[in-house]
């Protein structure tokens, strides 16, 4: 099942352009089996297109991009509403526990390059807390994808594909191929836990179908 893990929709996120109806077209259009609307500190996006998409039979997960001193994470199964101020790692962590939700550093290594003299330090605080890295981000250069892809090999960590998309033509660039069948976000939880998943970028996963 090919799931878009990482999308910032204009119901949520006051970046995005991206409209609940642009989003379900173009994804169905790319031949992506579900989505998973990620706004900023926020599930009210995501819920507002869960229902938004109920209609149409075309499945929409949730999860959340939360700000931390080690960076964005993206958090799937957290069942509580977050702050819009700056949430310490630690206390994502205890709330992740409390509500069986799963931990995914978003673009770690986003600004890694030639053009950086100071390159960001993977947090290895973060380790023994996550389920994975996100090593496929349809918003960063392929190089930070590559660094990201390096820490993950590094730590023998699994990696994500989300677009991390804030437009329409960004939708689907990077996703995550799952084994199973994803019903709901329970499941999609369940999963990310199990690691029974592999990022891609879409473009390959086409080409190599022929
Ligand atoms: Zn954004
Ligand atoms: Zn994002």
């Amino acid at each position: 099942m090919i799931v878009d893990l990482h999308i910032h929709t204009n119901l949520g996120s006051i970046c995005s352009q991206l409209g609940p109806d642009e989003l379900l077209e173009r994804a169905q259009q790319l031949g992506i089996d579900a989505v998973c609307v990620t706004e900023h500190h926020s599930h009210r996006g995501a819920n507002k297109m869960v229902e938004y998409a109920a209609g149409s039979g075309y499945p929409v997960f949730r999860g959340v991009e939360i700000y931390t001193e080690l960076g964005d994470m993206l958090v799937y199964g957290l069942k509580r509403e977050t702050r819009y101020h700056l949430t310490t790692f630690e206390e994502l962590v205890e709330m992740a526990e409390e509500d069986g939700a799963v931990i995914i550093p978003a673009h770690p290594c986003r600004g890694w390059g030639r053009q950086h003299r100071h390159p960001h330090i993977f947090p290895q605080e973060v380790l023994g807390h996550i389920v994975a890295i996100e090593t496929h981000n349809g918003a960063n250069t392929i190089r930070s994808n590559e660094a990201a892809a390096a820490i993950a090999e590094e730590f023998g960590l699994l990696g994500t594909g989300g677009s991390d998309a804030h437009a329409i033509w960004q939708v689907g660039k990077c996703v995550t191929v799952f084994e199973r069948e994803i019903a709901g976000e329970e499941e999609l939880v369940q999963e990310l836990r199990e690691g029974r998943f592999f990022p891609a970028y879409l473009e390959d996963l086409m080409k190599n179908a022929g």
